[in-house]
């Protein structure tokens, strides 16, 4: 029987980030991985196919839209569906062999099958393509089995007209209505995709805000811009159902005056959620402690109540993110051999990769008031912004909330271009412990985007902004 140091079950960006740590440390480590392809949720149906497709989606709406006014003109634009998923596919193979090449790099062994606990050290490995099961023994075991989609009890999904993230990565065809079932991330994110290859997009959702989590000011700003590429949202409806005839879907909702309303399509997406994913594991044959809505408990030091055996990713509490999974994969490789890892939840950034982008650290607004916190606001809007001018994405802004007598940054919410990598600059100044001032005396290269978070910064402190 094979002997590891540790064995990662599970290839999305928690356990395979965690698989490679513990090799680089010099730990025997193998990687259990029930599908064909190594990467997980995130690589195969999550972060990469969606920002692939949103990706390919900005383009054909620019070529549409904004194309004319830089004074480039196009006749008998088209889209091909084929080569966008072809594309799509392509750019996902890419990244999953990527990270078999990775395993073989760090000589992390990797075992295709379902990984089930026989014992607190042994693990049983059975082929998902059928064949003999085989056993290895094990000193540690990090869990990263990652989520699935929540689904509605009173919804039944096909798959094929009533459907889940993972289908609406595949379809080939533009849908004439696609209802879209919850404002949140990956609700937004879809709905981007296909409004913009000219489908008719209503979003359908139980909160009074879209992606409500986050400071509200963004949610505000962005369903005000989505309008604007024809998404119709319907805020503060309960639904129902959802049901199919032939092509054609029918959701059910209850709006606030408490009246039924019918939505008629021929596509649904359901995207309210995911849930921990734990099935296969056989957890009780280790005596592995579950919490509150199916999540594995762990401690402060992402162990379970069994020693040696601890759990990442999105199968553990905390925010469903590929970099909150990939830091937890790190941390508990190096608390495995002694060292003292640190995460700072509070600055684990959540971004929505719409256009124009929406990207949060730290605390809320929201959450500073129920704090009773003295705070003020800086805020810069990128009409403002001569690099945004230029590159005709004059919506959204920047918010910068910072300590009122201290100076210190605690929270940074931003919507507008390429604010994806802008939320980085947020996280460093906050994981220095900066002030608003400090950030508002470093050099921003112009003309950049960047510069509004520096302007945002002098508004916050005693209204000093530039540009505005
Ligand atoms: P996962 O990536 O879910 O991986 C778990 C793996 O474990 C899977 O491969 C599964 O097959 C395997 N497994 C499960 N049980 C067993 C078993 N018993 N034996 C063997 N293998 C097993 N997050 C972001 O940060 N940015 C984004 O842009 C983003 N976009 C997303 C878009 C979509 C459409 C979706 C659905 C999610 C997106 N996410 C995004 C969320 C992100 O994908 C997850 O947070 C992330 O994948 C979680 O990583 P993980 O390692 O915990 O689990
Ligand atoms: P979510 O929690 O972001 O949004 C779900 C939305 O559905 C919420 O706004 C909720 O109020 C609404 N909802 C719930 N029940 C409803 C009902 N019956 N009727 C109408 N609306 C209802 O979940 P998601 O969008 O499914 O995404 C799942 C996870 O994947 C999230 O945790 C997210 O972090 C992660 N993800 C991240 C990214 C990213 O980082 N860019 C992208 C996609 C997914």
């Amino acid at each position: 029987m094979n002997q590891y140091d540790v064995t990662v079950i599970g290839s999305g960006p928690g356990g395979y980030v965690a698989a490679i740590r513990c090799a680089q440390l010099g730990l025997k480590t193998a990687l259990i991985e029930k599908y064909s392809t190594l990467g997980g949720t995130c690589l195969n149906v999550g972060c990469i196919p969606s920002k692939a497709l949103l990706d390919s989606t900005e383009h054909f709406h620019n070529a549409g839209h904004t194309f004319k006014e830089h004074g480039i003109e196009l006749s008998d634009l088209q889209i091909n569906m084929n080569q966008l998923i072809d594309r799509k596919n392509g750019v996902v193979k890419a990244n999953t062999d990527g990270i078999q090449f990775l395993m073989k790099k760090n000589k992390i062994d990797v075992i295709q099958g379902v990984g089930s606990f026989v014992d607190k050290n042994h693990i049983s490995i059975t082929p998902t393509a059928g064949g003999e099961a085989q056993q290895i023994e094990t000193k540690n075991v990090i869990i990263a089995t990652g989520s699935k989609p929540t689904v509605l009890p009173f919804i039944k999904q096909d798959k094929q007209r009533i459907i889940t993230s993972t289908e609406a990565l595949n379809i080939r065809e533009v849908p004439k209505h696609m209802i879209v079932i919850g404002g949140g991330v990956i609700g937004l994110e879809m709905a981007s995709v296909y409004a913009r290859l000219g489908a008719k997009v209503s979003v359908v959702e139980f909160m009074d805000s879209l992606i409500p989590t986050m400071d509200r000011a963004l949610g505000k700003e962005l369903k005000r811009i989505l309008g604007k590429i024809g998404i119709e949202f319907f805020l503060s409806h309960k639904v129902t159902g959802a049901t199919r005839e032939g092509d054609a879907v029918t959701v059910t909702a209850t709006n606030p005056k408490g009246e039924e309303v019918k939505f008629e399509g021929d596509y649904c997406l359901v995207a309210v959620g995911r849930v921990p994913y734990t099935a296969g594991l056989n957890l009780e044959a280790a005596g592995v402690e579950m919490e509150e809505r199916g999540r594995i408990k762990v401690d402060e030091h992402l162990q379970t109540n069994v020693p040696g055996i601890y759990a990442i990713g999105d199968v553990i509490r905390g925010a469903m993110l590929a970099h909150k999974a990939e830091e937890e994969g790190v941390f508990v490789a190096e608390t495995i051999v002694g060292q003292k890892p640190h995460i700072n939840y509070l600055l684990i950034p959540g971004v929505v990769y719409t256009w124009p982008e929406v990207a949060g650290v730290g605390y809320t607004e929201e959450q500073l008031k129920e704090q009773g916190k003295a705070y003020k606001t800086g805020n810069f809007p990128f009409r403002a912004s001569g690099r945004a001018r230029a590159s005709m994405d004059l919506d959204g802004f920047v918010k910068v909330l910072a300590d009122k007598e201290t100076d210190e940054i605690l929270g940074v919410h931003m919507i507008g271009p390429r604010i994806a990598d802008l939320i980085a600059e947020a996280v460093t100044a906050m994981e220095f412990r900066a002030s608003a001032e400090d950030v508002a005396r470093m050099s921003h290269a112009h003309p950049t985007y960047a510069e509004a978070m520096k302007e945002a910064c002098l508004a916050a402190t005693e209204n000093r902004a530039i540009h505005m």
